[in-house]
């Protein structure tokens, strides 16, 4: 394991410095039904902050494991996942790293049908001890940033696929993660809308300075990352290779960056202060893979009922 580590830190970051990655699998396999299915073998990945990864391969080469493990939603059955060169194992490390330091996107966009626009984004801020005034704030400040200020009281019924994947990705965004990663995001989408979340992906990632982890099974969506990781049966067959600077878009402009720094940093775990008791209804319209990503948003859910302004 140690020559494991040593190699993905040897690897310099794009700045040449020898920092070590964002994040990382060393040696990391997840097999499933007692080891009859491999989904991930011996797969070796370092992401360096700032860097733009398209993840390529067909379907079952075990690309959404890898956005699983990447973001703690799974764990694996050999090896190590790595923040910062530091082995994250506990749950509540990983609930904290998710809270925080990473957003996931999703090709469903895992929408609570009841909440507006603005209540699903907020979501991502709650138990970080943000005053409701704040919150409300920064979540409507997200959806400006995804072109979508004009919809923040709508249900996601009466959205456009396009707009609900924004509205996925605003709550993503919302606390300002350092990694993003995003699984067949545009899969749902018709081809005009997916290139509308494409560009905003891109965009966010160049304006707010974040590492992208994209996975997609479309090759010109890919090109216009830095990076291509070729998977194929559970294995990396192409690490990829820089490709200079990314392809950039015009997009919507940029509010000023929410006052993050007034976030209190030593709030509890969303699951020490939501009772065992606030469980939401169960959200039939989610996958079983994404159900344990949105467990958290789905227990406060219930409890998300506050005073109309
Ligand atoms: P991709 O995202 O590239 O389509 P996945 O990572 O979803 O691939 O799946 C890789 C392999 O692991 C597939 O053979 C899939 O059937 C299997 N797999 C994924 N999740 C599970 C699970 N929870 N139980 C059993 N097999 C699984
Ligand atoms: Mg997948």
């Amino acid at each position: 394991m140690k020559g494991l580590l040593g190699r993905l830190f040897r690897r310099k970051a794009p700045d040449g410095l020898s920092t070590p990655p964002l994040i990382a699998l060393a040696g990391v396999s997840r097999a499933f039904d007692d080891g009859a299915i491999v989904a991930l073998e011996s797969v070796d990945l370092a992401v360096h902050a700032g860097e733009c990864v398209a993840i390529l391969g067909p379907s079952g080469s075990g690309k959404s494991s890898i956005v699983n493990l990447l973001s703690g939603i799974d764990r694996p059955t050999g090896g190590r996942v790595l923040w910062n060169g530091r082995w994250i194992k506990s749950r509540r490390a990983w609930a904290r790293l998710r809270r925080r330091e990473i957003g996931i996107v999703f090709q469903e966009f895992n929408l609570l049908p009841t909440l507006t626009a603005r209540e699903n984004v907020e979501i991502a801020l709650m138990g970080r001890g943000i005053a409701v005034a704040e919150r409300r704030d920064l979540a409507a400040a997200a959806l400006v940033r995804v072109g979508l200020g004009h919809r923040v009281k709508h249900l996601p019924y009466a959205l456009s696929g396009g707009e609900r994947q924004r509205v996925a990705i605003a709550r993503a965004i919302v606390n300002a993660p350092r990694l993003l990663l995003a699984d067949e995001p545009t899969g749902n989408l018709d081809s005009a809308n997916a290139d509308i979340v494409a560009d905003l992906l891109f965009n966010l990632q160049r304006d707010g300075g974040m590492t992208l982890v994209l996975v997609t099974h479309d090759d010109d969506l890919a090109e216009r990352c830095q990076r291509c990781v070729r998977m194929r049966d559970g294995k990396i067959v192409d690490n990829g290779h820089a490709r200079g600077r990314l392809r950039l878009v015009e997009g919507p402009p940029m509010p000023s960056e929410p006052a993050m720094a007034a976030i209190d940093q030593a709030t509890p775990d969303v699951a020490d202060i939501v009772p065992p008791s606030a469980t939401a209804a169960p959200l039939t319209e989610i996958a079983p893979p994404i159900a344990e990503a949105t467990a958290a948003i789905a227990r406060v859910a219930a409890a998300f009922r506050e005073p109309a302004e």
